[in-house]
């Protein structure tokens, strides 16, 4: 097996050298990730501007690039520059932080997983919910997932997003994304000269429980399949729509 590896944490970050190691177990697993944290930044690519790669140290690795750009396009990179060959997987984290509902759509650790579905890979993000815990239970996980899917030859070609909660885990559930609110989005301050500056942060509205939500707040690795086609079948099919006037 080989796999592209990549976050959104940075080169250092102690998630993508602790699943490095375990993938390296059952892979050949090939670095290129952020040379700094691009945390939220979703699937931003580098446009109009340079984008440079410097040789880096990631232990287990057969070879580690950092990039001065983001996930997506270390991922990018990898494939089209890195690699002179199609990996079988591009894994992107273990993120710190949780990667649920509609975080999904900010985040650059599934981004860079999703970076791997452009390019009919089949891929997955991970991500902790609580910064630092389970981390080990969840390279483990992953290194096990792995082995499942190539025992059916990496079918379906999809992108699993997998978030693992702190905390006894009770096992993995198969689930749709939720989602998840945000109250108190900005910490509204003022800089040293007087202005107001915003500090994005926000508490979570819980009041929306289910899916990949609900499924790792009762203990449950969740595990959710993400595709990029973003069309709305359900108003395709059933509607109602307005009228197309042409
Ligand atoms: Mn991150």
């Amino acid at each position: 097996m080989k796999i592209l590896l990549t976050n959104d944490d940075g080169i250092r970050a102690p998630g993508l050298h602790c699943l490095c190691r375990y993938l390296s177990k059952i892979a050949k697993v090939f670095v290129v990730a952020p040379l700094w944290e691009q945390s939220c930044t979703g699937h931003s690519i580098t446009y109009g501007r340079p984008l440079r790669l410097h040789k880096a140290e990631v232990p287990f690795s057969e070879e580690a690039w950092a990039a001065g750009g983001f996930p997506a396009d270390c991922v990018k990179l990898g494939l089209e520059h890195v690699l002179d060959f199609k990996p079988d997987l591009v894994v992107s984290g273990i993120n710190s932080g949780a990667n649920l509902g509609t975080d999904i759509i900010y985040s650059g650790t599934v981004s860079g997983a999703l970076e791997g579905q452009v390019y009919d890979l089949p891929s997955l993000a991970v991500s902790l919910i609580k910064e630092g815990e389970n981390m080990t239970a969840a390279a483990l996980f992953v290194r096990d997932f792995c082995l499942a899917w190539q025992k059916q030859s990496f079918r379906p070609c999809t992108t699993f997003n997998i978030n693992v909660p702190p905390g006894p885990i009770k096992g993995a559930k198969y689930c749709h994304m939720g989602r998840r609110t945000y109250t108190n989005v900005f910490d509204i301050r003022t800089d040293p000269k007087g202005e107001l500056y915003f500090w994005l942060q926000g508490d979570i509205e819980a009041d929306d429980l289910t899916g990949d939500v609900q499924v790792t707040a009762d203990g449950f690795i969740s595990v959710t399949p993400l595709w990029l086609d973003l069309t709305d079948y359900r108003l395709l099919e059933a509607g109602p729509l307005p009228q197309i006037l042409f």
